[in-house]
């Protein structure tokens, strides 16, 4: 199957994260986390509309500022989210900076930020054209897991300790549809856009009964030919479980978080988890309120994930990275024989 989404991490595995995730059919991506951004072009960051912030510690969240900086006089809207706190945050960032002569942009920037509690989130809007005055009170809404949810994919999220509220992100595509090129080709009709339009047809949920015209040019002429849409789903689709990506960083080893990154993170196709410190060091992790890299391999075995990254590593293994990923490789791989600290650890 053609992946949806294509995650990357921005930087190596000791540099402040960020995950960057474009979207196969658009020219559209999102973020997770705003550590060091300066790797990606400004086209990339351009792409983005959402941005999920774990956590404000700094590593983190140093990135707003380049963020903030490419998107300044356009006209686009940028939706971040954040923990408890995060508005405050966001606007002593804007308060850093002088914003006299903004009314004067011909575009209008607008920043919307979503702070993220256990039972409810609060939203609140800035835009450029206002020197990002937030002239609203916040907007409360109830919160049940889910942070965005569009026809085709949804972010939910799971609060994790870090002695300090860190979110865990889920990222999940409803149904895969995978357009069968063969059976496309029996019926004489050409890949192109209008296989998008069929696409968001189909999650969008529209009357099966209905038409739909596929439209592509030939020999420089405009041709058609019009189906019904469930007919031509069951001749070309082949539909599938959708893509599942969770990003876990910065979370101290305590059955809670354990519990919730499981359960977060259960069968998902790609995991990207902090491996800060070795098992050797497990004092000093617990003491960081951090995962080491047997911890984090153990909870992507038990969670049944299918590929497994780690990253955000401690400076200390700077010459020996790949002691991390091995210990979290055999973690990941092979049931621990000891204790794996579940209960205690
Ligand atoms: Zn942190
Ligand atoms: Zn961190």
């Amino acid at each position: 199957m053609r992946p949806s989404f294509y995650p990357r991490l921005v930087n190596g595995p000791f540099d402040d994260p960020a995950l960057f995730v474009p979207f196969f059919f658009e020219k559209r991506a999102l973020l997770f986390d705003m550590g060091d951004l300066h790797s990606l072009a400004p086209k990339e960051l351009l792409k983005i509309t959402h941005c999920f912030v774990s956590h404000t510690h700094m590593d983190h969240f140093v990135g707003f500022d380049t963020l903030l900086r490419i998107f300044l006089g356009r006209n686009n809207t940028l939706h971040i989210f954040g923990p408890a706190g995060f508005l405050q945050n966001v606007e002593g960032k804007l308060a850093g900076y002088t914003w006299n002569l903004v009314e004067n942009f011909d575009h209008n920037f607008v920043l919307k930020a979503t702070e993220v509690h256990a039972q409810y989130t609060l939203t609140r809007v800035y835009r450029c054209s206002e020197a990002f005055a937030p002239n609203q009170p916040p907007e409360r809404a109830p919160f049940d897991g889910t942070l965005l949810k569009e026809p085709f994919f949804s972010v939910e999220t799971t609060l994790l300790d870090h002695n300090t509220p860190c979110l865990a992100f889920k990222l999940s595509e409803r149904f895969h549809v995978n357009i069968l090129k063969d059976r496309l080709k029996k019926l004489g009709i050409p890949v192109g856009p209008w296989l998008r339009r069929f696409k968001e047809a189909l999650y969008q949920e529209r009357d099966p009964e209905g038409d739909f015209e596929a439209t592509w040019k030939e020999g420089g002429k405009e041709r058609k030919t019009t189906f019904c849409l469930g007919d031509l789903a069951r001749q070309i689709a082949h539909i599938s479980p959708g893509q599942k990506m969770v990003y876990v960083v910065d979370a101290v080893f305590s059955p809670e978080n354990a519990r919730k990154i499981i359960d977060i993170a259960r069968d998902a196709d790609q995991l990207f988890i902090e491996a800060a410190f070795l098992h050797a060091q497990a004092d000093v992790a617990r003491r960081k309120y951090h995962l080491t890299a047997r911890q984090a391999g153990m909870l992507a075995r038990k969670a049944g994930v299918k590929s497994l990254t780690v990253f955000h590593f401690s400076p200390r293994y700077l010459n020996t990275p790949s002691l991390l990923e091995k210990e979290a490789r055999e973690a990941f791989l092979t049931a621990s024989t000891g204790s794996d600290g579940m209960q205690g650890g």
